[in-house]
């Protein structure tokens, strides 16, 4: 008898003729997330199991794997034989003194030659006879032994499901271009789309020296914690120092997030596509903020000419994202108090609802394309 994690598929299921291709895309995103660890993966029908590991290694085995989308549960079990005693054996170390408890007994294997419902009457007298404190609840049993007897004379004997991440494989839903800012929505933002299967690179922009290095290691950090579940990432950072300041000199105060988001908007759809990212991905929840209303999207959106802009926070309150942000393990990172650029020369009324006439009219002072281009010859790539 030794003991295994059992990984079962998300929506996978879903997928009829294209289910190799995800499967493919989770085993590899499964090999990679246990790499440091002496183990081995072994495909069966409709799940995957991890063998051979130490014990000592277990719990952090699973805080990997709860991080590769495209896992519905997991459970660490016992394998044994499949005669009802070696399976009784492994019940054993599953059950508690006292309290209630049921079995549930699944065949994976339908020649076995006892049906789910004797096995579980089986199991359950089995471990009656031995258990004197316990009793059978089976509507809101204490705890459940599960027997899943699969192919080869082999069983699975488990207590628990753990919740997995869910979400479809990351490599199977094209790349995107993550805007990572220092907050807490963007992280959040690329974890989103990165649970439909999307692959995620990441542009942050500073406008350093306003804003400092520790900000900067900051974006490093959240890249980093984002990246787990990315299956890696690259991180390119992009000076908009000039362009603030070119804003500030010749432009309304209060048009400086509403130009400087267009002017990002601009540099990330540029860098999107060189990097053969198919979309933009940003932090923006409607209403969130002066610059997130419709019309501070309309404006940001309208100088990006091919590739779509994916928000998956629109709908979202600021707790709703918290509590996403938490989850993910970036909250308290994201709430480290450093500068971003986007508080460097802040108006104090930034315009709420700026209308498009008049930011042509303010952007026609600037030099836009240059600015870009100088812009451009910032770019640095951060390993992460
Ligand atoms: P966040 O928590 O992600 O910083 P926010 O609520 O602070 O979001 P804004 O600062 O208005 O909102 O930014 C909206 C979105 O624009 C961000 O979610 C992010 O995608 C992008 N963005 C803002 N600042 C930067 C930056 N310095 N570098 C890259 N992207 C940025
Ligand atoms: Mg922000």
């Amino acid at each position: 008898m030794k003991q295994v994690l059992i990984i079962r598929y998300a929506e996978i299921w879903l997928k009829g003729k294209n289910r190799g291709f995800f499967e493919r895309a989770f085993e590899t995103n499964l090999t990679r997330a246990i790499k440091d660890f002496s183990c081995s993966l072994v495909k069966q029908s409709g799940r995957y199991l991890v063998c051979d590991f130490a014990e000592y290694e277990t719990e952090a085995i699973i805080d990997k794997l709860k991080k590769v989308f495209g896992a519905h549960t997991i459970s660490l079990a016992y394998e044994t034989d499949s005669d009802m005693d070696s399976i009784f054996e492994a019940a054993k170390l599953i059950c508690k003194n006292e309290g209630t408890f049921k079995v549930e007994s699944h065949r994976g294997d339908k020649k076995y030659p006892l049906t789910s419902v004797e096995i579980s009457k089986k199991l359950g007298g089995m471990i009656l006879s031995q258990f004197y404190a316990l009793k059978v609840d089976v509507h809101n049993p204490d705890f459940t032994v599960r027997v899943d007897i699969r192919e080869h004379g082999k069983a699975l004997v488990f207590g628990n499901y753990i919740e997995g991440a869910n979400g479809m494989p990351v490599g199977t839903a094209g790349k995107g271009l993550l805007l990572l800012s220092g907050g807490i929505d963007s992280p959040v933002a690329g974890y989103m789309m990165a649970k439909r299967g999307m692959k995620i690179d990441c542009l942050h922009f500073h406008s350093y020296p306003y804003t400092n290095m520790q900000a900067k290691e900051k974006v490093v950090d959240l890249a980093k914690i984002l990246s787990e579940y990315t299956c890696g990432t690259h991180l390119y950072t992009v000076s908009v120092t000039h362009i603030q300041e070119a804003i500030h000199e010749k432009c309304k105060p209060q048009l400086m997030i509403t130009l400087l988001r267009r002017f990002m908007y601009r540099i990330a759809e540029r860098h999107a596509l060189r990097m053969g990212a198919q979309c933009l991905i940003t932090g923006e929840s409607l209403g969130q903020v002066a610059s997130q209303t419709i019309e501070g999207m309309t404006s940001s959106n309208s100088v990006v000419e091919q590739l779509p802009v994916l928000r998956p926070l629109v709908g979202f309150d600021k707790n709703e994202i918290i509590d996403k942000s938490v989850k993910m393990g970036a909250y308290e990172t994201s709430i480290l108090p450093f500068e971003d650029c986007c508080t460097v020369f802040l108006p104090d009324f930034p315009a709420i609802r700026p209308k498009l006439d008049e930011i042509m009219r303010e952007e026609a002072k600037l030099d836009v394309e240059g600015l870009i281009t100088e812009a451009f010859a910032s770019i640095e790539k951060i390993k992460i």
